[in-house]
């Protein structure tokens, strides 16, 4: 019997070469080799006699050759084996192409079971390049098939071989991190039937039930991975904040707070006044106020005496901040900096001083306001804006500015309640869950190529009533195409300036322009100075420009509805009716289904929802941003209610053995270890 780390170079069969090719699939031990689970299933199973068949579906024939294969060589290069089989209700023509050595593989006379899709003419059959064995032989015929994702020099049938193989070398130890009771209690399979059903079921039924522990089993580590992190968070001592005159800076205000903005303010101060650090996450849809709500925070941390940090996740966005909590906090005597990129080195020196001495009070900036070299004389509050471009680690980096300052960061991507419960285990949360009055929701159109002339007209005339737009196009911001893309772009404004609207102002904003650069223009169009703004998705998040009345968004199936739904909300923030188009590009019916939810709602939720059942999880969440590790089988949006047992079992897993250090925890215990190891970057 194996050892579940046994390198699988010596697993029989595998052997130095296939092993370097396995390990391109995270394949490297025996543990991961039998943990290495189907993409999907072939069904293999049904047989059907030949009179049966129909033309365009899967099936399995059990026929006897008939006609001694002939093997013809049509051209160079190609090379065809020609045969019949026959069963008692007709006959199939088989044909495979080029593999001229197949022929010495069937003897007439005898039967075999041929597996593939159906082809030719009605009541004449044809079958090309089938699977084929023995009858009776049952390895790759009459069976589900497990269908795995592949690599260069491996085949399906290499890595079923293999698997089939591991899974004997195991013997009885499987890897297995489900403490016993919780599999008894909810009924589970047992880790040896589970193993051998996700790989090779012996029916849906048995595949089912697998496939259900398995779900349950990674969320129930994932849960309890994330409880674990999170009862390890020492409750550190923190700076309990005086008492302040809240409703001097409510009076302040040009409108009137909404009673979720008043809530989550209230809950944030409740925290802020205890002397244990604060760790809040405030959730709410765009544009419903979250940073007044981080506004009045900021307030309660000077008026105690203290330095309050505000973080956004670009250049553009702390630029607007600044000015909001300037004009917001400045009449109270407050003095806020802003720390950019974009400073001059002497104001960047001179930031710096002031930030140490005392002298200024919040500071606005980018990230690099706690990774950076920043001192600060008495940092008591982090505000992180934006959350959705943060993760776990970057979250944990904010508390260790400073001496364990309250933390607040906001996030604009609304998530089911189960899973934030889990991707945010380690905070608490507030939800605003109402917008400011008045808000009139947003028209939106998802329309075809065939529109185009009428949706330029439809710009032009918004312009013509003194209103602005966004036109939006898709960038990859993160690879090598990056400038292939960004020529496109540049190309594209060209052409709407000089073609489309040689009379209007257009510019061009984009995430490699220099900090100074995106300014002037921003401030430009905020000034009204330009009539059609061509933008990357850099203007995502945040901006606030309340003339802008229109946005039209190319090539929209390449962004996911949570990411659209983020764009949209830079418009419909005035008093304008506001409109939103999308071109559906070339995306399909699949696209077409999703833009569909745009149109429908303005709801955040709703549209996450939808979102997270149409892309899964992955996409949701942008590459790793949530934060997370991948999930193997489980789906976040399909086993909703699976995410709520198993959270609930490993919080009582946790609750009884607070370390994990009981015999039977010992599984779960190693899953977590590997977990949090694999993740470091991301976890810690
Ligand atoms: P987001 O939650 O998307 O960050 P903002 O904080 O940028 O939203 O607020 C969007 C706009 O709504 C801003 O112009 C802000 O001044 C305004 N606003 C915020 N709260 C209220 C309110 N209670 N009543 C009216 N307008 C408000
Ligand atoms: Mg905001």
């Amino acid at each position: 019997m194996a050892e579940l780390e046994t390198d699988i170079r010596y697993i029989k069969g595998v052997g130095e070469a296939k092993a370097k090719a396995l390990s391109k699939l995270g394949i490297h031990t025996l543990r991961e080799l039998v943990s290495y689970f189907p993409r999907a299933y072939d069904d293999r199973s049904v047989f059907k006699r030949i009179d049966e068949l129909i033309v365009g579906e899967n099936a399995c024939v059990a026929a006897v050759v008939a006609s001694p294969p002939r093997l013809s060589r049509v051209r160079k290069g190609l090379d065809i084996t020609r045969f019949r089989a026959v069963d008692e209700t007709g006959s199939i023509s088989i044909t495979f192409f080029n593999q001229s050595y197949i022929k010495d593989s069937f003897k007439v006379g005898e039967t075999y079971v041929f597996y593939g899709r159906v082809v030719g003419k009605i009541g004449q059959p044809e079958f090309t390049n089938p699977v084929f064995e023995k009858e009776g032989a049952n390895q790759t015929t009459g069976r589900i098939m497990p269908v795995y994702h592949l690599t260069a020099g491996v085949s399906q049938n290499f890595i079923a071989k293999a698997v089939a193989q591991g899974l004997l070398e195991c013997g009885d130890v499987l890897p297995d991190p489900l403490p016993p009771v919780v599999r008894s209690e909810r009924k589970f399979a047992q880790a040896r039937y589970a193993y051998n059903n996700i790989h090779f079921p012996k029916d849906f039924e048995a595949l089912e039930l697998s496939r259900r522990r398995f779900i349950f089993e990674e969320l129930c580590v994932l849960s309890c991975a994330m409880a674990l992190l999170k009862s390890r968070r020492v409750v550190k001592h923190g700076k309990a904040l005086k008492k302040c005159d809240i409703d001097e800076f409510y009076a302040s205000l040009p409108f009137e707070l909404t009673g979720a903005q008043k809530r989550s303010i209230d809950e944030a101060l409740g925290d802020m006044y205890k002397p244990v650090p604060m760790s809040r996450l405030v959730q709410g849809d765009v544009g419903s106020g979250k940073t007044v709500v981080a506004a009045a925070c900021c307030f309660a941390a000077v008026r105690s005496g203290g330095q309050a940090a505000f973080m956004a996740p670009t250049e553009i966005l702390a630029e607007q901040h600044f000015k909001t909590l300037t004009a917001l906090l400045e009449p109270f005597g407050m003095r806020i900096t802003l720390l950019t990129g974009g400073l001059k080195a002497k104001e960047k020196r001179e930031a710096y001083a002031a930030i140490e001495s005392g002298e200024t009070d919040i500071i606005v900036g980018t990230h690099a306001l706690i990774s950076g070299g920043v001192v600060y004389k008495d940092l008591t509050l982090v505000v992180a804006d934006e959350q959705h471009r943060f993760g776990v680690q970057q979250r944990a980096a904010l508390g260790q500015k400073g001496d364990s300052p309250h933390i607040l960061v906001m996030s604009a991507t609304p998530i089911p309640r189960t899973l934030a419960l889990i991707i945010y285990g380690e905070m608490d949360v507030s939800v605003i869950d109402e917008l400011p009055p008045g808000r009139q929701p947003i028209d939106t159109y998802a329309v075809g190529e065939d529109m185009r002339a009428r949706i330029y007209a439809f710009m032009r005339k918004q312009v013509e009533a003194g209103r602005q737009v966004y036109v939006v196009c898709p960038m990859v911001e993160e690879n090598e195409e990056y400038d292939e893309n960004l020529k496109s772009v540049k190309e594209y404004a060209e052409k709407l300036q000089n073609a489309v609207f040689p009379d209007l102002k257009i510019a061009l904003l984009h995430g490699r322009m220099k900090p100074n650069e995106k300014e002037a223009v921003m401030t430009a169009f905020s000034a009204g100075e330009i009539d059609v703004l061509v933008a990357t998705t850099v203007i995502e998040v945040g901006v606030d420009v309340p003339n802008a009345s229109l946005m039209v968004v190319e090539n929209a199936d390449r962004f996911g509805l949570s990411q659209l739904h983020q764009l949209r909300g830079r418009i419909g923030r005035g008093e304008h009716k506001s409109y939103c188009v999308l071109f559906e590009g070339s995306g399909g019916s699949v696209s077409r289904e999703r833009l569909k939810v745009m149109c429908e709602t303005n709801d955040g939720f709703k549209i996450s929802e939808a979102d997270l059942r149409l892309r899964g999880p992955g996409d949701f969440f942008g590459k790793r941003q949530h934060g997370l590790p991948e999930l193997k089988v489980a789906n976040f949006a399909t086993d909703m209610t699976v995410l709520k047992d198993a959270k609930d079992a490993a919080d009582e897993v946790i609750m009884r053995d607070p370390s994990l250090s009981s015999p039977d925890n010992a599984g779960l215990r190693s899953y977590i270890d590997a977990m949090i190891e694999k993740s470091a970057d991301i976890l810690n």
